[in-house]
């Protein structure tokens, strides 16, 4: 099969490699969609810790049932050709941190595309278990966006704002764009934004938001205003560099709440006094559990929560190209490369 495969940092190699083969409880898949996350664009210029050369990338998917491993029950089995989507983070299940219901940080997780070979390819192995069958839904080509709306679901879920309530969301990437819409699916009132890329105003604006600038001075100015001089509920920062993580700080209404979603720098001072003194609750948000996966594809593929962000469908020999582009600030919602297009 054709595989994107990671040749050295920087440069892809579209490759000949052998069809991966499912081994016990697992599932081959032909894959038709294969979302471009913004966390792969850092295991891309290594940087990230995680994905090394020779690995092939990919974790948003959505393919079609092809071909069983052994072990697998009759009863588990979809039909061949059946279109699904995966989840691709599998957690041990037995430690004690997955007991205690956090499997999404389990010390054992493996994802796909980031320690086993991904859905870059026109193939790729996953555990019966991760699948989800998308033929009942009005809108199946939307499980290419679970993955990166599970995380959303999750980051929300993560805080206390309900309905009528406000919320600052930092960032309108794919990530800030799907928080918007969660927000808003939610019936939170007062939904308010920054983004420094001007291609990604118009779908933050269509997901009901108010963008404010992320000049500091000036956007804590607008919060003021906005808010009855008080802040907003809940901050989300899905940038996380040092001068959006002291903003999400300073826009949090006094008991309110920020949620530390981007991953951008390593370390960042933070007004803690500030924090203490305003009793705002700051919370982190990882990935997804299981629920909040089957939640977000329940949501995009019956309509309910809809993404305003330009998907661009581009073949797997235009890998290369658009990793680069998207490192340049191209503003595209979400790149979904074509893997299977030519099978
Ligand atoms: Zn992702
Ligand atoms: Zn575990």
């Amino acid at each position: 099969m054709q595989a994107l495969v990671l040749a050295e940092i920087g440069r892809f190699e579209l490759a000949d490699v052998p069809d991966p083969v499912p081994g016990p409880g697992e599932v081959r898949l032909l894959v038709a969609q294969s979302g471009i996350c913004g966390s792969e664009l850092g295991g891309f210029r290594g940087t990230d810790g995680l994905r090394r050369p020779g690995l092939v990338f990919g974790h948003e998917l959505v393919g079609t049932v092809e071909a069983y491993g052994p072990d697998v029950p009759a009863g588990r089995r979809l039909p061949l050709g059946t279109p699904v989507t995966a989840n691709p983070l599998t957690s041990c299940l037995a430690c004690p941190v997955c007991r205690a219901g956090r499997p999404n940080v389990c010390p054992e997780r493996r994802l796909l595309g980031g320690h086993v070979h991904g859905s870059n390819a026109e193939l790729v192995v996953v555990p019966v278990d991760a699948l989800h069958r998308l033929d009942r839904y009005p809108r199946p080509e939307a499980g290419v966006l679970a993955e990166p709306a599970a995380c959303a679901v999750r980051a929300v879920g993560r805080t206390a704002v309900a309905e009528g309530g406000t919320a600052l969301v930092l960032g309108a990437g794919p990530i800030g764009l799907l928080l918007l819409e969660v927000l808003r699916h939610r019936g939170v009132e007062t939904l308010l934004f920054t983004e420094r890329l001007p291609g990604r105003v118009a779908p933050a604006e269509a997901a009901g938001g108010v963008r404010l600038p992320d000049e500091p001075e000036a956007l804590l100015a607008e919060v003021a205003s906005r808010t009855g001089s008080l802040g907003v509920d809940a901050v989300f920062d899905a940038v996380g560099s040092t001068d959006t993580r002291r903003a999400a700080v300073a826009a949090a209404r006094p008991g309110g709440e920020v949620c530390f979603v981007g991953l951008h720098s390593a370390e960042s001072p933070v007004p803690v006094r500030d924090l203490v003194r305003r009793e705002v609750t700051a919370t982190t948000s990882f990935a997804y559990r299981p629920a909040e996966f089957a939640e977000a594809l329940e949501l995009l593929g019956t309509g309910r929560l809809e993404f305003h962000g330009e998907v661009v469908p581009a073949p797997l020999s235009e890998g290369q190209h658009w990793y680069e582009a998207l490192l340049a600030g191209h503003p595209a919602g979400k790149v979904v490369l074509r893997p299977g297009a030519h099978r």
